[in-house]
């Protein structure tokens, strides 16, 4: 797959509706397209593909997948318990400081864990 490929929303219904919330462009490259289904996407929005757009938006996140850097900082989220920075990175990420850790990570409370996504500043926070 090509990098450099534009997209044009209208051929995929439910691509165009999740573009409408969080951009005004009508086409994207296919880097943008990525952050789209992965990012911006809802689990509606995933139940409402018809199987064409499915297999092309799980083809295309398959492909960045094997192309695109991991993140270079780490996912960080704040405990509403003990204040304390839960701090993730990545669980493929090499150069991870002294001391702090891959993957699903938890405060000193236990009450609030941080997961990093592989895409820079995006994870997932569980309880809090
Ligand atoms: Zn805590």
């Amino acid at each position: 797959m090509q990098s450099d490929k534009v997209y044009t929303l209208s051929e995929w219904p439910v691509l165009e509706k999740i573009s409408a919330r969080t951009t005004p462009d009508r086409t994207l490259d296919s880097y943008n397209v990525i952050l789209l289904y992965e990012v911006a996407a809802t689990d509606d929005d995933w139940a409402a593909m018809d199987q064409e757009e499915y297999e092309f938006a799980k083809a295309l996140l398959a492909s960045r997948h094997r192309r695109h850097p991991l993140p270079s900082s780490p996912f960080k989220a704040t405990c509403p318990h003990c204040s304390e920075v839960v701090v993730s990175w990545h669980k493929l990420c090499v150069d991870v400081p002294k001391g702090e850790k891959r993957g699903l990570v938890f405060c000193g409370c236990g009450k609030t864990g941080a997961d990093s996504a592989d895409v820079e500043g995006v994870g997932r926070i569980i309880g809090g």
